[in-house]
């Protein structure tokens, strides 16, 4: 195929994936009038049917993309050579859920439609161009100030105003990214909110059957999620929460008034969790016999490397890692996104956190004949310790 007709293919199925996205996004929200939610519906049909041929769209009734919607995606999307594998996709999860990455996936994939903008104002702004501004202000921070930024992304990134002004101190005034937690109906349980003890960002609150499950979306695999007890509580406390994970430490809810604060989504997205990614693949190299690590050296490019991992051992060659750790919802996109970037001299390791496992193949595929090569962060761990001499200080 033509490449001019593959980016056609591409762009009109990603066209079709937003339209999805966003009617799944109006079908499960509760919160949503009758005559409102029929229009939005409406508006994703005439997007949806916009990205087919003439002749198929005049089969797409909103009846099939209902239903389409509560199965793969393939029956619904334009027909094509497309090595983005929406076909598998579900935007619904077993219980008939939402999925909790339906917003990143949808903002991956963006194709802005003036017909949806009205309904969901972020809907113009594609992931990568947010990762992008994120990382335009972090750019023109002195060396110093972008290393502090970056510890706070991961240690300050939600919470009181005083707190966050405090900590965020010079740097606060040119962080615009912080939005209030009382506009966010998603992670509120009964007027609270729960920092997650992994990212201290809100976790989500979702209704399943009967219980009330809170789960913070990006470390649910890891077992960060808990369920609301039904036990008594005082005037005025927040609900409590018991662990249901292996990793669900304590919680404390807090009140979810326009005074407590969060890093706008992407942020949290793009730039809070890589940078834990980073800071866990520290740590665990911490004290390695001949290994150092050099993290956030500053000046860089967006798309340049966050942290270096040097190996000497006397007697052998030097070994390096540049890594960039990313944590995206779709591996498609990030393969695009990849393939999009000015090949470097050198050799780019992009680390992917573990529950990705099962992505890493086909990103390797996307990116073969890169001087990119893609892994989790266990194997970039085993890796550097068997450089190393595999032994601990
Ligand atoms: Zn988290």
């Amino acid at each position: 195929m033509a490449l001019a007709e593959c980016d056609d293919v591409r762009r009109r199925r990603e066209q079709a994936l937003t339209a999805c996205c966003l009617a799944v996004a109006a079908e499960t929200d509760t919160g949503l009038e009758p005559a409102r939610r029929a229009t939005m519906l409406m508006d994703c049909l005439g997007v949806l049917r916009a990205a087919h041929p003439a002749g198929r769209a005049a089969q797409l009734g909103m009846r099939e993309f209902r239903r389409g919607l509560r199965g793969g995606l393939a029956p619904l999307l334009p027909p094509g050579e497309a090595d983005d594998r929406f076909g598998g996709l579900r935007l619904l999860d077993g219980d008939g859920l939402v999925r909790d990455a339906l917003e990143d996936l949808c903002r991956e994939h963006l194709v802005p439609q003036a017909a949806l903008d009205r309904h969901w104002p972020w809907a113009r702004v594609r992931a990568e161009q947010e990762e992008r501004r994120l990382f335009e202000v972090m750019r023109r921070l002195e060396p110093e100030e972008y290393r502090k930024a970056r510890a706070l992304l991961a240690e300050c990134p939600a919470g009181p105003l005083r707190v966050l002004r405090k900590r965020w101190d010079r740097l606060w005034m040119r962080f615009d990214f912080f939005e209030a937690v009382s506009d966010w109906p998603w992670c509120q349980l009964e007027g609270w909110w729960y920092p997650c003890p992994k990212c201290r960002w809100p976790m989500r609150v979702v209704a399943v059957g009967r219980e009330v499950e809170v789960r913070c979306e990006a470390h649910r695999p890891r077992g960060v999620h808990y369920r609301m007890s039904q036990e008594q509580r005082g005037r005025g406390m927040a609900p409590i929460l018991i662990g249901t994970g292996k990793a669900s430490d304590p919680v404390v809810g807090l009140p979810a008034s326009s005074d407590h604060l969060a890093l706008n989504r992407p942020v949290w997205r793009y730039g809070v969790l890589p940078t834990l990614l980073e800071i866990e693949l520290r740590d665990q190299l911490k004290g390695r016999a001949h290994v150092r690590v050099e993290m956030w050296p500053g000046e860089l490019q967006p798309d340049e490397y966050d942290l270096k991992i040097t190996v000497a051992v006397p007697g052998r060659s030097v070994r390096r890692w540049r890594v960039d750790a990313k944590d995206w919802a779709s591996a498609a996109a990030l393969a695009q996104a990849l393939l999009e970037r000015e090949s470097k001299p050198y050799t780019l390791y992009i680390v992917v956190p573990d529950h990705q496992a099962h992505e890493v193949a086909y990103l390797k595929q996307r990116l073969a004949g890169r001087r990119t090569k893609v892994l989790t962060l266990t194997r970039i761990v085993d890796q550097v310790k068997q450089a190393a001499g595999g032994r601990d200080e």
